[in-house]
């Protein structure tokens, strides 16, 4: 074991965990700069040097995607870099992603042995300094092939197949990324104008900017994948000429389509989906209007219903773009918000207002236009038969009706399947609109396998969605090659 010790007993002293440079809340209102600036290089080496290398390395399997954790913390202690990139890059083909938006709180952090007594060590801004620090030392030049890790065997000289994937979020970029590794020929299908499903679209730029997305692209063209955008299958396309034309055919389309609470006033002027207003200021480069040709109105009075990611982003990018006052409604508490721990701290220090454990009973209107949302306040009750175990269910207060003056209210709470393409996909087995598989990932239909949200719902996060796209990765290889052989 390395790690620190005292020059006494051998007894390890774990120093306080290096905090991260941040923008000040009151200058990161009012723009859209990231917030988080990560740690330079002597953060870094001093905060990897928290690392007790320990025996049973939790944090590796607590990594959906099962990054060597400890051996590249440890090449980050000797300052060794570059081979920490190329440790992380074995296992992770978005690392600069995953560093700034993983839930490492409840991931790899989440069971790192140091965590135990003291602050985990911060894998997320290790993983993130590296990347980083890759992109810089690199300039222009662009990623080579990296070690194989997809836990199957080499292609066969001739057995590399064409494979279709459709979507270009962190399930069908992972997807792409290890099968172009292995050999296949990808070509990647996106309905938007830019690649990176969320990454792209719906995370904004304060939290992952979108040259860091961009990049990221650039390094798998680089490794030969093909990426044709404006591209909706289901429409340009159907599946059954994408089987035709390819081998094998990965869906990972994600679940981008809005949700309601169905309460009344959704129909008002003033009302948005987290969805839209996201896209619109994140996609369509509103907050940068006029520059760009997307107006957005993000209004006075903003309430958010949700405390997801989504509302937390919402939320954020509605402060930034000039509201007076911005209030997250949660139908539970502050404990039990779904939002990384690090976007409510954030959040919190720019101005969020918290209205939790309330749910909204009707959005108010005046002319057409929002005026204000209607809620009733919760109390949080022990499960009881029918209910989820473990989690507390929200129950209304009876007679604690109250109002809160908006403007603008804006939907964050979840997403469902877009049936673009699963709608016009004859003999694709689907369980409330989403498509099921086996554990390999593999549809009903022959050919074609499935990962992401469009499997799991939007509940899931970056790294499971990777996670996803690695596994059915692993089984195209294994059908494409049999398949020629
Ligand atoms: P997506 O990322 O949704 O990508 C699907 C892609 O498929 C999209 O680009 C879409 O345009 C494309 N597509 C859809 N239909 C078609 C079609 N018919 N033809 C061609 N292309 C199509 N997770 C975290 O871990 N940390 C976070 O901080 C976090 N923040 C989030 C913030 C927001 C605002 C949102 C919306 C989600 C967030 N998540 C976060 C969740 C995470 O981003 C998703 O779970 C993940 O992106 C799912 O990946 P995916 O590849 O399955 O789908
Ligand atoms: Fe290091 Fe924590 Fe992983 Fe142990 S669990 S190897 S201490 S990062």
């Amino acid at each position: 074991m390395s790690g620190p010790r005292d020059d006494k007993g051998g007894k390890k002293i774990i120093p306080n965990r290096v905090p991260a440079r941040e923008l000040d809340p009151r200058e990161r209102r009012l723009n859209f700069e990231e917030v988080n600036l990560g740690y330079d290089a002597g953060q870094a080496v001093r905060e990897a040097g928290r690392c007790l290398n320990c025996r049973k390395r939790p944090c590796v399997a607590g990594c959906p995607v099962g990054v060597p954790i400890p051996d590249f913390i440890a090449s980050v202690s000797r300052g060794d870099f570059a081979g920490a990139y190329r440790i992380i890059r074995s296992a992770n083909a978005l690392p600069a992603v995953c560093g700034r938006v993983c839930p490492q709180e409840t991931q790899c952090e989440g069971v790192c042995t140091v965590g135990r007594k003291h602050e985990a060590v911060a894998i997320g801004r290790l993983e993130r300094f590296v990347a980083d620090w890759r992109m810089k030392e690199q300039g222009a030049a662009r990623t080579q092939k990296s070690p194989r890790k997809s836990g199957a065997p080499e292609t066969p000289d001739g057995a590399g197949g064409r494979v279709a994937v459709v979507g270009s979020g962190p399930a069908g970029i992972t997807c792409a990324y290890d099968l172009a590794q292995l050999g296949h020929k990808v070509t990647i299908f996106e309905a938007l104008h830019e690649p990176g499903g969320v990454l792209f679209y719906g995370i904004p730029e304060f939290r992952l900017p979108k040259s860091i997305v961009a990049r990221e692209m650039d390094n798998l063209k680089d490794m030969g994948v093909l990426i044709k955008t404006n591209a909706v299958i289901g429409r340009l396309l159907g599946l059954g000429e994408l089987t035709e034309q390819f081998d094998a055919v990965f869906i990972g389309t994600g679940a981008g389509l809005p949700r309601f609470q169905g309460i009344p006033g959704e129909d008002l002027n003033g009302v948005y989906s987290a969805n839209e207003f996201l896209t619109r200021t994140n996609l369509m480069r509103a907050y940068r209007f006029p520059a760009y040709d997307t107006p957005i109105k993000a209004g006075r009075r903003v309430a958010v219903i949700g405390g997801g990611n989504v509302a937390m982003d919402a939320a954020r990018t509605a402060i930034r773009l000039g509201a007076e006052s911005v209030t997250l409604v949660y139908r539970r508490g502050e404990a039990e918000l779904p939002a990384r721990a690090e976007e409510v701290r954030h959040a919190k220090e720019e101005g969020l207002l918290f209205e939790m454990c309330t749910l909204p009973v009707e959005i108010t209107g005046d002319d057409g236009y929002v005026s204000g949302l209607k809620c009733l306040r919760m109390s949080l009750c022990e499960p009881g038969p029918g209910d989820l175990p473990g989690r507390k269910v929200p129950k209304p207060i009876s007679g604690s009706e109250f109002s809160i003056p908006a403007d603008t209210v804006i939907v964050a709470i979840g997403t469902s399947a877009n049936p673009l393409l699963t709608g016009s996909a004859r003999g694709l087995r689907l369980r409330r609109g989403y498509i099921e598989t086996d554990d390999t990932c593999a549809t009903s239909l022959r050919g074609v396998f499935a990962g992401g949200d469009i499997v799991t719902g939007s509940g899931l996060t970056v790294s499971a969605a990777m996670g996803a796209g690695r596994k059915a990765a692993k089984a195209i290889h294994e059908y494409v090659v049999s398949k020629k052989g």
